[in-house]
């Protein structure tokens, strides 16, 4: 299987959802309640949504976070365990077109809350792209101010930023550092 065999939108809420906190930039993109509705009802999970939970979503992001920095497949793994068991995710196979057979994937089987719901998708999600392909497609964004997580569907695997626009930033910084070097030597 390859990763872009098919869209998965619990990857993406697992990849949006880590990156709503760009602690290197001192940015909370999830402040307060209304705005973890807002991220929950942008992908499509409508659930009761309280300020008691605030915590339990961001808790939930440091630990997907853990996942995209561990490097290591065994790591990453012991981590989406760690996930699935405490979001209590029982996969069940669903099928996209209903009554068709075909694609077909595993969905959590979750009832639980919103946060629960978020947990099991994304734990999922991440335990597929390690089972398929391993923790090296896996990645959190090389820009010392970035440090966004992304999944590597590059054909060599080898994807350092997250983005062209960190790639190219990047650049510049390191350009600009080698200039000041040699003018200082
Ligand atoms: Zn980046």
């Amino acid at each position: 299987m390859h990763l872009t065999d098919y869209p998965d939108p619990s990857l993406q809420l697992a990849i949006d959802l880590v990156n709503t906190d760009h602690a290197s930039r001192a940015r909370e993109m999830m402040p307060d309640l209304a705005a973890a509705r807002a991220f929950l009802g942008a992908h499509g999970i409508d659930d009761a949504f309280g300020e008691a939970d605030l915590p339990r979503l961001r808790q939930l992001r440091a630990a997907l976070r853990g996942v995209f920095e561990a490097g290591e497949t065994r790591a990453a793994a012991e981590r989406v365990n760690a996930i699935l068991a405490s979001y209590r995710a029982a996969p069940k196979i669903t099928f996209c077109d209903g009554d068709g057979d075909a694609p077909a994937r595993l969905e959590p089987d979750v009832c639980g809350d919103a946060v629960d719901y978020v947990g099991a998708a994304a734990g999922l999600a991440l335990a597929r792209v390690l089972c398929d392909a391993g923790a090296e497609r896996l990645g959190v964004c090389s820009s010392e101010t970035c440090r966004d997580a992304f999944v590597d569907v590059s054909k060599n695997c080898r994807k350092r930023f997250c983005g062209s626009d960190c790639a190219r930033i990047t650049s510049v910084r390191n350009f600009r550092k080698r200039a000041r070097t040699k003018a200082s030597a």
